[in-house]
């Protein structure tokens, strides 16, 4: 015999009750077949809110509805498909089971509770509505069937809501039944029956465990677990991307996995069949051909470590005091004290100076945990001996699992520091006594990327680095380019993949987790309906798309945007940007944005700010924290500047040079906006800042590179012709500076905590003297840089080396993550 489960998303509508019988068939045309059913997907959820409902004395009319919606399709449908499927009495039997749900109800609502037995039956009507359906379609496809009623056969002990299955007594019951070769035997999942003949449950999502009871009472040859997925994965494959499908493992590990959070299987499925070593397999309704994972004896030691699992909505408990220490019998006590209440304990760990032990429990019995600890050691809390209850709430706990962990050394060093490179912090520590798990309990809240970077560090080397990009213009579009010629490269050599999640700009927003299609972007943003991201739906892309470690990169030049990043930090985002408009907004928001950052354990970089690919910032704050501090900073910081001053230099006047400048693009779309001086003093305001000096940008001296009347005009046109009346005054200055051996440059620089930027004669000796031609350069004299001072030079504009700022800037942020 083979026991076949089939779980609620099998059975979730009439095509899936095909697939279904027709696996059924297939299997019971090789061997003799029985199937186990749990609910259709939602209904057992619906009854446990309907029931919720009559105890607060509610009618519960919308979840009826609701039950119906989802049973009655089924049933109508496979009774279109099928000539015999007798549509009429399938209803009507359904109909029945509805009208005892209602009576039932009816009661709660007229008693205000509802008694466990009757929450007990209610909760079990969803698996007989599955077998109901299940028995007519085989019926109609030429199939007998022998029904099985669990009540009679899984004989159990414990409560109505959470049994336990006796297996040898329910081995004789099953002896007992009359055997039919010929048909497919039918059970209903969740339930059994007590020493009274009472429906009981065998709890939530209780049927794996219903079908493990019947493969070991049956001695079956195999028990199959089917769900939605191809069988145990390395993790769970819908909360993390690159799951491996395992192909073998061993009862204890599939044992562990469940008990610590695999939710494909039911923690209490392993036991029955690994006591008569019935080999277990997990498959998929909709993928019948795949292999699935084989559960036996034998593991597959090439595979050492078998799984990453989470367990959520953790209580962490910490007992400690003088008491404690050298007291036989204070853990026994504890331990009892809380079993006695029915509470499970998922973890114990005990510091080795024996002053505390730390356990968890579900966070939902946390109260009746604390109720028979306070009185269990009244005397001891009153007395001083133990301190008061420490509890965490909120907790998850990380498992790693394998039975390979015994062989293989280094595998807590590695899971330890994936948490560390996810800089999660760990509230405690257990490593199971068999050597097959080690589990660290974490903020819930930082679950999904622990999970995320511990299977990375086990089962993948490649760290992933998410790109959401507003605004693809000149540099972002650049990014792109340079993205899509690195990310190959940057897989093979670097190990990190590099996708773009999401781009957007002031009208939509596209999104894709597995990197957007680079060559067509353009069209698909246009073609797109969305709206433009905003800090809250950026926030929901990190869940729908199980981002890990997403950075904005703002390549536009919104103030608007740069207005929002600290918002974006506090969503889970990185910031990386060549926008000077955050850096040179208010002191008060620069301030703002490093508490952010500091706060949410978010990067904020902008290595493009200054010198674009130059590497200024990033230099600068390297000396700063290893103690250097600026005496005095001059520099070039202007490409279009520096090409101009070059050509002025070489005999051109200014309004020559200038409309040189502006032909070949080298200028803004005005050029009066690079003549004012003030992107150089942003710029300039900007390194103040880094070193420390709390400026406003109204506190820079700037002096234009032409003084302002002659940047007047209403186009570029105007502009370049006021030019012309500044030539006299400034081919003056040119010859005054040449006369004494020196050359025009246009320096910022900060001197004495005082800002400034001008048009500054240079002698043959300063840094700055052969400058030009688009050049900027930059000259710190620090405490360890003097007399001569540090300079940083080369091309410090263009959309190219911007843009490589930018990627190295997001290239800096891997093994970065969100702290509580
Ligand atoms: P069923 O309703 O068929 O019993 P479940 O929803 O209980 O199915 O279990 C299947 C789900 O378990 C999958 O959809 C998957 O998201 C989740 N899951 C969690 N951990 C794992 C894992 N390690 N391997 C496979 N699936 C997992
Ligand atoms: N239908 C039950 C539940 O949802 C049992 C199961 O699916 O295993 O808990
Ligand atoms: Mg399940």
């Amino acid at each position: 015999m083979r026991v076949l489960k089939f779980g609620g998303t099998s059975v979730a509508n009439s095509d899936r009750f095909e697939d279904v019988a027709k696996i059924a068939l297939d299997t019971a045309s090789r061997t003799q077949t029985a199937l186990v059913l749990s609910a259709p997907a939602k209904i057992t959820n619906l009854l446990v809110a309907l029931v919720n409902q009559g105890a607060q004395g509610n009618s519960a009319d919308k979840e009826f509805e609701q039950i119906r919606a989802i049973v009655e399709p089924i049933i109508t449908d496979l009774g279109k498909r099928h000539a015999t499927f007798d549509t009429d009495k399938v209803l009507a039997e359904f109909n029945n089971t509805m009208t005892v749900i209602k009576q039932r109800l009816d009661g709660m609502v007229l008693l205000g509770v509802c008694p466990e037995q009757v929450m007990a039956f209610v909760e079990s009507r969803g698996e007989s509505f599955s077998i109901l359906i299940m028995s007519e379609l085989l019926k109609a496809l030429g199939k007998k069937v022998r029904i099985i009623n669990p009540v009679e056969v899984l004989v159990t002990e414990g409560g109505y809501m959470e049994s336990s299955v006796n297996i040898e007594l329910s081995k004789a019951k099953y002896a007992a039944l009359e055997d039919d070769k010929e048909a497919i035997t039918l059970m209903s999942g969740f339930c059994g029956g007590n020493s009274k003949g009472e429906l009981v449950l065998l709890g939530r999502n209780g049927s794996d465990y219903s079908a493990a009871c019947l493969a070991a009472i049956s001695q079956a040859e195999c028990c199959e677990i089917w769900s939605d997925v191809d069988g145990v994965y390395s993790c769970d494959p819908r909360a993390v991307e690159g799951a491996v499908l395992l192909k073998k493992m061993s009862y204890a590990e599939a044992m562990e996995l469940s008990y610590f959070g695999a939710k494909v299987l039911h923690p209490r499925t392993i036991a029955p069949i690994a006591q008569f070593k019935i080999p277990c397999l997990a498959k998929n309704t909709k993928n019948p051909q795949g292999p699935g994972t084989l559960i036996s004896e034998q593991t597959d030691l090439s595979v050492p470590i078998k799984g990453i699992t989470d367990l959520k909505n953790i209580a962490l408990i910490n007992i400690s005091g003088p008491g404690m220490k050298g007291m036989v019998g204070m853990a026994g006590r504890l331990f009892t004290a809380v079993s006695r209440a029915g509470v499970s304990i998922t973890l114990i760990t005990q510091s080795s100076s024996e002053y505390s032990i730390s356990f968890c429990i579900p966070q939902s019995e946390l109260a009746k945990a604390k109720r028979v600890i306070s009185s269990e050691f009244r005397l001891e809390f009153k007395e001083g001996l133990l301190n008061p209850i420490e509890v965490k709430e909120g907790c998850a706990i990380i498992s790693v699992v394998g039975d390979g962990m015994r062989m293989v050394r280094g595998i807590s060093g590695k899971f330890f520091r994936a948490l560390a490179e996810a800089n999660v912090n760990i509230r405690a520590i257990a490593q199971g006594s068999s050597e097959r798990s080690i589990s660290a309990v974490i903020s819930q809240k930082r679950a999904t990327e622990a999970v995320a970077f511990a299977h990375t560090a086990f089962f993948n080397s490649l760290q992933r680095i998410d790109i959401v990009l507003i605004g693809c213009g000149g540099v972002g579009g650049e990014l792109l380019n340079q993205i899509k010629r690195q990310r190959d490269h940057l897989r093979e050599k670097n190990g990190l993949d590099v996708r773009v999640v999401g781009i957007g700009n002031s009208r939509h927003f596209i999104c894709d987790a597995n990197c957007i299609d680079l060559d067509n972007y353009k069209s698909l943003l246009d073609a797109s309906d969305s709206e433009p991201l905003t800090p809250e739906s950026a926030e929901q892309l990190i869940k729908d798309l199980h981002l890990i470690n997403p950075i904005l990169v703002d390549c536009t030049s919104s103030e608007a945007l740069a207005l929002k990043y600290v918002d974006y930090m506090q969503a889970g985002y990185h910031i990386v940007t060549p926008s000077k408009k955050a850096n040179t907004n208010s002191y008060e928001y620069y301030r703002q944005l490093r508490e952010a950052s500091k706060k949410h354990h978010r990067k904020f970089l902008y290595e493009a700010n200054v010198g674009a690919g130059l590497p200024v910032i990033n230099t600068l704050q390297n000396q700063l924290a290893a103690g250097d501090s600026l005496i005095e900073f001059e520099g070039i910081l202007s490409g279009t500047l520096s090409y101009l001053f070059g050509l002025v230099e070489d005999g051109k006047t200014l309004s020559e040079a200038t409309y040189d400048a502006y032909s070949k693009g080298f200028t803004e779309p005005n050029p009066a906006d690079d003549l004012d001086g003030m992107d150089v003093a942003r710029k300039l305001l900007i390194l103040a800042r880094e070193c420390g000096l709390e400026l406003e940008l109204s506190d820079i001296d700037v002096q234009g590179a032409v003084p302002k009347q002659f940047l007047q005009g209403a186009n570029a046109q105007e502009v370049l012709l006021n030019i012309k009346n500044a030539d006299a005054d400034f081919t003056k200055m040119v010859n005054e500076a040449k006369a004494e051996g020196k050359v025009l440059r246009y320096v910022g620089s900060i001197k004495n905590g005082k800002c400034q930027c001008k048009v500054t004669p240079v002698s043959a000796d300063n840094a700055l003297y052969k400058v030009r031609d688009g050049e900027n350069a930059l000259a710190l004299t620090t405490a360890y840089y003097q007399p001569i001072p540090l300079v940083v030079r080369g091309y410090g504009a263009g959309t190219a080396v911007t843009a490589a700022g930018v990627l190295s800037d997001i290239l800096r942020i891997q093994n970065w993550a969100r702290e509580d």
